[in-house]
């Protein structure tokens, strides 16, 4: 089993694809550390698949699946993440705004914390209204979740792989995987991040199924942060 498991989805980044390969492997080199790269191809509509099998031809360290249909980003993450063998996941975008080059910063981080998050604070190339959009869905967020993170947009994370047996996934569950495992007790740190703008492709979200879409998915994570099990064991007669 490798060290590391990059788990990356993949929809219609056929443009990404080959540079994402080049950035990955350099940045990754230096680290030395063994590594696979797990893509998750969500029923690309474009040469995405193609690129990717020829990726796996090229690399055995590459590989990849492709879904029947398209599913979302949480379930290629999720999938790809049940398909990776590593110690430590690292999850980033394939569109390569997620620059390969913070990787040191992240294992660093992660060596006094169970998950590292990347914040892309120095926001932003982004047009306006996406900034404000996403400042307002992180400030609801926090607030109704009783949560801090600065960032939930932002999927640049490492974590290990073995505190994924904790946590359920559901659609749309990327963007509080940090939540989810705070909740567990694991310790979660955020870092900050070069972000990076898209060079190629297109964003999948767009204001109306990113903020109000998860709106229900936050008010979910809040109840279950409020009927949280809590005890604690006094005594216990002999086992
Ligand atoms: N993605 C996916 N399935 C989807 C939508 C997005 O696998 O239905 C992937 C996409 O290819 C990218 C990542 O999820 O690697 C994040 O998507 P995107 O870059 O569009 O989001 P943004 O960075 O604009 O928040
Ligand atoms: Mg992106």
């Amino acid at each position: 089993m490798p060290d590391l498991s990059f788990v990356i989805p993949v929809y219609n980044e056929e443009a990404s694809l080959e540079r994402l390969y080049a950035e990955l492997t350099a940045a990754a080199a230096p680290l030395k550390l063994s590594y696979e790269v797990v893509l998750t191809d969500d029923a690309s509509t474009d040469r995405s698949w193609s690129i990717l099998q020829q990726l796996a031809q090229r690399d055995p360290r590459w590989r990849a699946q492709r879904f029947a249909y398209n599913c979302g980003e949480s379930a290629a993450s999720a999938a790809g993440m049940k398909a990776a063998g590593g110690d430590i996941i690292i999850t980033l975008d394939a569109d390569l705004q997620n620059d390969p080059a913070d990787l040191p910063a992240f294992l660093r981080a992660l060596e006094n914390a169970d998950c590292v998050c990347g914040s892309r604070v120095h926001h932003r190339a982004d047009h306006w209204v996406r900034r404000l959009s996403s400042r307002i869905a992180n400030a609801v967020r926090n607030r109704l979740s009783g949560e801090s993170i600065s960032d939930a947009g932002c999927t640049y994370r490492a974590f290990r792989r073995s505190m994924l047996a904790e946590v359920k996934f559901f659609r749309g569950a990327h963007r509080f995987l940090p939540t989810l495992f705070r909740m567990e007790g694991y310790r979660v740190v955020e870092i900050p991040i070069t972000p990076r703008e898209r060079f190629a492709g297109y964003s999948k979200y767009s204001i109306g199924n990113r903020v109000f879409k998860s709106f229900a998915d936050l008010l979910a994570v809040r109840w279950m942060k409020s009927r949280r099990l809590n005890y604690r064991v006094a005594e216990t007669t002999r086992r």
